[in-house]
């Protein structure tokens, strides 16, 4: 696996790339199984996979969720030379933001209802950091998670309204065995607050009404954004303290 931490060295990179299909999967580390999952895939259906790390700035609403959002890259690394993937990307804040801000993509309708209501700007944030990342890796396909559904319908309309010659692939959400969806923020939850977390999943699958299922979360200590259903899906997003979860399911498991 080659790390490459410049962009100019990526651009050098990708010229050589010629012929090949290349499938990205961008994340913001602290990997786990889910991003390993997109890696599978990615490898199974392209010639060269670039997988990218980068925390980015832009997309985090709130100060404190950026600085507390865990980076560890040299376990990353660790966990993605066995994953055998061609290429790491992983630049920093300056050299992805040389506009210093300057420019960014707004998006005004999706971008604006419920994870936009709760989280205003991060989307924008998002969307922005996406599209540069696309820019650079000039992928075939790239591939994002169920887990993030709203980022996911986003990015789909993005590529088309842009002309982005790349094909989105989504992928499953990966879940430990209790059900609660992985990721990178699940390893700040204590152990209480772990095993309350998986009353979300278990209660977003449940029959209950979406009222009902809002009020049992509140009565098991969650604090509700919002339980909503959308896009085939019934999603939500919660908080244990100071710790916010998101998961979404299918309508066709209800
Ligand atoms: P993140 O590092 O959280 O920005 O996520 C990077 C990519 O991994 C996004 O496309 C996410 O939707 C996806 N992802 C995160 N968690 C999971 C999961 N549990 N299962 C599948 N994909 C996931």
């Amino acid at each position: 696996m080659n790390i490459v931490s410049k962009i100019d060295d990526w651009q050098a990179i990708r010229k050589t790339l010629t012929h090949q299909k290349i499938g990205f999967v961008p994340t913001m580390g602290h990997l786990h199984a889910g991003h390993l999952s997109l890696c599978e895939s990615a490898k199974r259906e392209n010639d060269v996979t670039v997988m990218s790390i980068f925390v980015n700035p832009t997309q985090f609403n709130q100060k404190n969720d950026f600085e507390k959002y865990p980076r560890t890259l040299e376990n990353d690394i660790e966990l993605l030379r066995a994953q055998q993937i061609d290429y790491l990307f992983a630049p920093d804040e300056k050299s992805m933001y040389p506009d210093d801000y300057a420019f960014q993509l707004h998006e005004t309708a999706i971008s604006r209802e419920l994870e936009g209501e709760f989280r205003p700007g991060h989307f924008n944030g998002m969307l922005t950091v996406v599209l540069k990342l696309l820019n650079l890796i000039q992928p075939s396909r790239a591939y994002f998670g169920e887990k993030d559904f709203q980022q996911l319908v986003l990015i789909k309309k993005m590529v088309t309204a842009l002309f982005l010659p790349i094909e989105i692939i989504s992928c499953e959400t990966v879940r430990a065995e209790d059900g609660l969806a992985l990721s990178s923020r699940n390893s700040r939850l204590n152990p209480s607050q772990r095993e309350k977390a998986t009353q979300f999943p278990e209660l977003l699958t449940s029959a209950f009404s979406l009222p009902q299922i809002r009020e049992q979360l509140t009565s098991a200590g969650f604090k509700v954004d919002y339980i909503a259903e959308k896009w085939g899906r019934r999603l939500g997003a919660v908080w244990l303290d100071d710790i916010r979860l998101i998961d979404n399911i299918s309508l066709e498991k209800v």
